[in-house]
């Protein structure tokens, strides 16, 4: 996410909140006639109290939604969900907020189900065992914005002709079921029917577009696993061009003409530009297209939704933007966050890659400048009373997750040496590829690749409040 226009208010609101450790339960042992009991409410991640769930882990998502963006409801939809109960179950949590359920079924056959503040709890006809099994809800409603004091507004936003989504971190549940936390990754399919006129945009490619009378169905698929808060569905009025970038990877840009009349190929250039760089620098891009979508939403952030980051124009119109969004298909997409407490290895990397796209293209400074003009900055309690590695809630979008962390990786490409530093991004996408990780498993890798001892390096310059003094 590019945030920055709302990260000075934010951090006036800055307190540091420690990092627990993750909660989710233990697979039990396995048994012959295993005594079925409720998963598990919450995964434990203090930033996000409550979110995700245990007993259970999602495949796939097959998302059937009719969206109507001027209609009450704007959304009517069945959300099918294959997962591995990795416990026998009695009952199990679904993460969703508002709209309203009229159907469950568990493995074809009606469940019984009730609603908590954020939770659908479904209590299958008979116990699940271990294994694979398929929920099916059926819902309707229309979907509310997050407004949040501290990380503004986010989810389901209308647009002047339709509606978008941006959901990070846990948004997702307000507008389909699941398991929404980015431990619990799954490939996803979209089928969204919507008016006439419109398009409909989500991740992965377009498989299939079909009219009937005075609606449109367009049918996408991300074959790639996914975290939840990256899934978007995008319904408006797009321009839109398709095609290879001169690597070959596949493209598909999308750009609403009320807000960006002239900007699509010079977005589809940049996009299949950054995307080839990236590629070469990072490691093989890691999914199945690449592209964007340019909307007029009232939003202040650009976001990484997976193969196709989200922009406003303003922000589509700054190629280290799209430096910034692109890179976080390696880093935060591909290789996803533990804990949102690990947040400055999405966003101190994608602030990194901003630095080497202005050094390259000749707009910005060196990396080096970067860091030198913000260390010079003495009294930043943006910079310095937040650890990257700790920033809480409240200062997830922060100066200090963003800009501490991408003068960490400075900090630790000036002490290991280029050919170090590039081998251990690469190594680290390579080896967490589709996965999650957390900071003291990118601390293991730099130690194990350059052979150094790093630890206080990174303890200055990610865990401890203060500006650092040497390293
Ligand atoms: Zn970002």
């Amino acid at each position: 996410m590019s945030a920055r226009r709302i990260a000075a208010s934010v951090l006036l609101l800055a307190t540091l909140t420690g990092c627990s450790e993750s909660v989710r339960a233990p697979a039990a042992a396995p048994r012959p006639a295993e005594r079925p009991v409720a998963g598990a409410a919450g995964l434990g991640d203090p930033v996000v109290p409550g979110d995700g769930n245990g007993g259970y882990d999602v495949q796939h998502y097959d998302l059937d939604l009719r969206v109507t963006p001027r209609g009450r409801p704007s959304l009517a939809a069945t959300a099918t969900i294959t997962a591995d109960a990795t416990q026998a179950l009695s009952r199990f949590d679904l993460d969703l907020t508002g709209l309203t359920v009229s159907k469950v079924t568990v493995d074809g056959a009606p469940a019984a189900y009730s609603r908590v503040p954020d939770k659908l709890v479904v209590t299958p006809a008979r116990p699940i065992a271990r294994g694979r099994f398929t929920v099916a809800v059926v819902y309707s409603g229309t979907p509310a914005a997050v407004d949040d004091r501290q990380l503004g507004r986010y989810g389901w936003i209308r647009t002047g002709d339709g509606t978008f989504v941006g959901a990070e971190p846990d948004a997702a549940h307000t507008w389909f079921p699941g398991n929404d936390h980015p431990q619990d990754k799954a490939t996803f399919g979209f089928r969204v029917t919507v008016p006439k006129g419109l398009t409909a945009v989500a991740n992965g490619q377009l498989t299939g577009t079909a009219a009937s009378g005075r609606t449109t169905t367009y049918t996408w698929r991300a074959r790639d696993p996914m975290a939840t808060y990256l899934a978007m569905v995008d319904v408006g009025r797009f321009k839109v061009r398709s095609g290879r970038t001169p690597g070959g990877i596949p493209i598909y840009v999308a750009v609403d003409p009320a807000v960006d009349p002239a900007g699509l190929n010079s977005f589809y250039d940049t996009t299949a530009k950054v995307t080839d760089a990236w590629a070469k620098l990072f490691g093989p891009y890691p999914f199945e297209s690449t592209g964007g979508v340019v909307d007029d939403a009232p939003v202040q952030f650009a976001l990484e939704t997976q193969t196709k980051p989200e922009y406003v124009a303003s922000m589509a119109a700054v190629p280290t933007v799209i430096a910034h969004e692109l890179s976080h298909q390696w880093f935060g997409d591909s290789v996803s966050v533990h804990q949102w407490g690990d947040i400055w290895l999405n966003e101190g990397f994608a602030t990194y890659a901003e630095w080497l796209w202005g050094e390259r293209e000749g707009s910005g400074d060196t990396p080096q400048r970067e860091f030198d003009g913000r260390y010079a900055q003495q009294h930043s309690a943006d910079l310095w009373n937040i650890a990257p590695a700790a920033p809480g809630r409240s200062a997830l979008f922060g100066r200090s997750v963003y800009e501490r962390g991408a003068m960490t990786l400075q900090a630790l490409r000036r002490k290991v040496g280029d050919q170090h530093f590039f081998a251990i991004l690469r190594a680290w996408v390579a080896e967490h590829r589709y996965g999650d990780a957390t900071t003291p498993q990118f601390v293991a890798l730099a130690q194990r690749i350059s052979g150094m001892d790093l630890r206080h390096l990174f303890q200055v310059w990610l865990y401890d409040r203060g500006r650092p003094v040497n390293w």
